[in-house]
C-alpha cells in the first residue's frame, strides 16, 4: 500500500503529468511569465466555470482577502465579523488594514459562522462580514445576505477552501461558493481543492466597479501603465501557476467527487459509533470536503493521533486555537468561553487525510485504525 499523506499530491499530478508539463514549457518558451495569455486564458475559464461575471487572479488566497477590503472603502475603527474558529488570514487582513476584527461562534455542527453569534455582533460601526466556508461547505449564505442587506453590511467570502461548492437558495437558483457576496476569494495553495505549484489565488464578484478597483489595487493602483489612482499592493497569479491552474480546472468536479467519495467511504465506517460524530451535510450546500473532519466525543484526542501516528497515518488538527485565543489577537474585548462552540470544536476535532488519490485499501486501513483505538 502507498504511504498515506494528508494530501498526496503528487499522486494526482502523475495522472496529468504531460499536459501540465507541456503548459509550464510553453510559459517558459514563450518568456511571458507575468500577465500572460495563460493567466487571461485562466480568469476566462474560472468565470465560465464559477458562471461569474469577473475573476481576478492575484498573488494568494491572504492577499485576496486584502484586495477585498481595500476595495470596500472601510476606514480604521470601521468593524469587521468573522468567526473565530478558523484559519487566521480573515482576522489577519483586517488587523493589518487598521480595521478592528469581531469574531463570533460557529455552529456545532457545520463548523460554519452562526447567524445567531453575528446578529448579536452588530454594532453602528459594523461595515462588513466575512463568512468562512469552512472545510468545503457553504455557511448559510441566504441568512447572511439578509441580514447584511438589513443593516446595509458588505458580505466578503472566504471561499479558500471551498471553491466548486454550490449553494442552493430557497427560490432554487445556486450559486457557486464566493459568488454569493460582494466579493469572494479564494486560494490556490497546493493542497487547496484547486491548488497550484506554488502561491495563488483569486477574487471573485459580479460587481463591475469593484473589479476594476480590485484589478488596479492588485496591481499597484494602477490602471493606466505608471499612473496610480490609488494605493494598490503587488499581488499577481503567475503565468506557470496559471498554466498549472488552466489544466487541473479541468478535473476540479472528478477531484471534488473523489473527495466525496472517500468522505462517504468515512461516513459508512463510522456511522453510529456514538464516540465519533462525522461531517453535518448542509441541505442547501454541496460539500467539497476540503477537509474530512470528525467530532471525538469521550475520546482522548492525542491518544488517537499517536495510534495513528504509529500506524504511519497523519492526522492534523485543524484548529487547535481559537483566533480570540490566539497571542496576536490578545486584547481586553475577548476571553476563554466567550465562544464556548469554537472552543469545544478546537478540543474535540480532528481531520483524517483526505486528497483526490485515496485508494478503498487506505480508506480501510485508515478507518480500521481509528475504529481500532476508539472502539
Ligand atoms: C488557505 C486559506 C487562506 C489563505 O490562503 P493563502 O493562499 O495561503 O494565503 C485563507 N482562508 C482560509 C479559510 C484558508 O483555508
Amino acid at each position: 500500500m502507498k504511504k498515506i499523506q494528508m494530501v498526496d499530491l503528487r499522486s494526482q499530478y502523475d495522472k496529468i503529468k504531460d499536459a501540465v508539463d507541456a503548459g509550464i514549457q510553453d510559459v517558459i518558451d514563450n518568456t511571458a511569465f507575468i500577465k500572460g495569455a495563460k493567466v487571461t486564458d485562466f480568469q476566462r475559464d474560472l468565470e465560465n466555470y464559477l458562471n461569474v461575471k469577473h475573476v481576478i487572479p492575484v498573488g494568494n488566497g491572504t492577499d485576496a482577502l486584502q484586495i477585498a477590503l481595500m476595495a470596500l472603502g472601510l476606514k480604521p475603527g470601521d468593524e469587521v465579523i468573522t468567526p473565530t474558529f478558523t484559519f487566521i488570514a480573515t482576522a489577519e487582513v483586517v488587523a493589518l488594514m487598521g480595521l478592528t476584527p469581531v469574531v463570533v461562534d460557529v455552529d456545532f455542527d457545520t463548523f460554519n459562522i452562526s447567524l445567531e453569534s453575528v446578529k448579536r455582533a452588530i454594532t453602528p460601526k459594523t461595515k462588513a462580514i466575512v463568512p468562512v466556508h469552512l472545510f468545503g461547505q457553504n455557511a448559510d449564505m441566504e441568512a447572511i445576505l439578509a441580514l447584511a442587506k438589513e443593516h446595509n453590511l458588505f458580505v466578503v467570502e472566504d471561499a479558500c477552501q471551498s471553491i466548486g461548492s454550490v449553494y442552493t437558495f430557497k427560490d432554487g437558483r445556486q450559486a457557486h461558493s464566493g459568488c454569493m457576496g460582494d466579493i469572494g476569494c479564494t486560494s490556490f495553495f497546493p493542497s487547496k481543492n484547486l491548488g497550484c505549484f506554488g502561491d495563488g489565488g483569486a477574487i471573485f464578484t459580479n460587481n463591475d466597479e469593484l473589479a476594476a478597483k480590485m484589478r488596479a489595487i492588485s496591481n499597484h493602483g494602477m490602471v493606466v501603465r505608471y499612473h496610480h489612482d490609488m494605493v494598490g499592493i503587488n499581488s499577481r497569479l503567475d503565468s506557470i501557476q496559471a498554466a498549472v491552474l488552466g489544466v487541473k480546472l479541468n478535473y476540479l468536479n472528478d477531484y471534488n467527487a473523489a473527495r466525496f467519495a472517500a468522505a462517504s467511504y468515512y461516513n459508512a465506517a463510522f456511522d453510529g459509533n456514538d464516540k465519533i460524530i462525522t461531517p453535518a451535510q448542509s441541505a442547501n450546500s454541496t460539500h467539497v470536503f476540503h477537509q474530512y473532519t470528525l467530532k471525538l466525543n469521550g475520546v482522548n484526542r492525542a491518544e488517537l493521533i499517536k495510534h495513528l501516528n504509529d500506524k504511519g497515518i497523519p492526522a492534523m488538527i485543524y484548529y487547535p486555537v481559537c483566533l480570540h485565543l490566539q497571542k496576536a489577537y490578545q486584547d481586553d474585548r475577548y476571553k476563554a468561553g466567550d465562544f464556548p462552540v469554537a472552543e469545544k470544536l478546537s478540543e474535540c476535532v480532528i481531520s483524517l487525510p483526505m486528497h483526490t488519490e485515496l485508494t478503498e485499501e487506505q480508506l480501510k486501513y485508515v478507518t480500521t485504525s481509528v475504529l481500532e483505538l476508539v472502539g
